[in-house]
């Protein structure tokens, strides 16, 4: 007769299994290469470039807007995460997105408060709030404050600074 008790042990034996075989060294492996972007934030021009599509690199690392309505992802309404598309933090989730009409992805509020970052933008159109990767400080985009309820704000993403990837 085998008991709850048995089943949870041998549930548990059988995670211990999964954790050590699979998860661990996933983990670990995921693990080093945050460590290695964390470490190596600030990677020289050249190496951003080995990383980074020449679009990619113009937005993330020279501040630059794509073409509004270019990027795919202002029309994905899948469930899913938003990935920074230099080091792959997690930076919003589909559950905040919304159309704002612009032509590029926009989002409420990031996925949590700390993986981004904001500066002051001082350029020819006049004083912006500029957003950015909390982890590479790769430029996002800029966040407004004409953006929907619960927050009031407007996160203007550039699509081509990020990865998506559905749930
Ligand atoms: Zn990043």
């Amino acid at each position: 007769m085998t008991t709850d008790l048995q089943r949870r042990q041998f549930l548990q034996r059988m995670v211990g299994t999964v954790a050590a075989v699979v998860v661990f060294p996933m983990l670990a492996k995921a693990e080093g290469v945050v460590k290695m972007v964390q470490e190596n934030w600030n990677l020289t021009a050249d190496e951003w470039r080995k990383r980074l599509t020449p679009e990619q690199f113009r937005v993330l690392r020279e501040h630059g807007t794509e073409r509004a309505g270019s990027s795919p992802l202002d029309k994905e309404k899948r469930a899913g995460l938003y990935h920074c598309a230099g080091c792959d933090l997690e930076l919003y989730d589909a559950a905040h997105k919304y159309d704002s009409g612009t032509g590029w992805p926009s989002f409420y509020q990031p996925i949590r408060p700390e993986a981004i970052g904001t500066s002051e933008d001082r350029g020819w159109l006049g004083v912006r709030t500029e957003v950015h990767c909390a982890r590479c400080k790769g430029h996002l985009g800029h966040v407004f404050e004409d953006g929907p309820k619960p927050t009031g704000l407007r996160y203007c993403m550039n699509g081509v600074a990020m990865v998506f990837k559905k749930s």
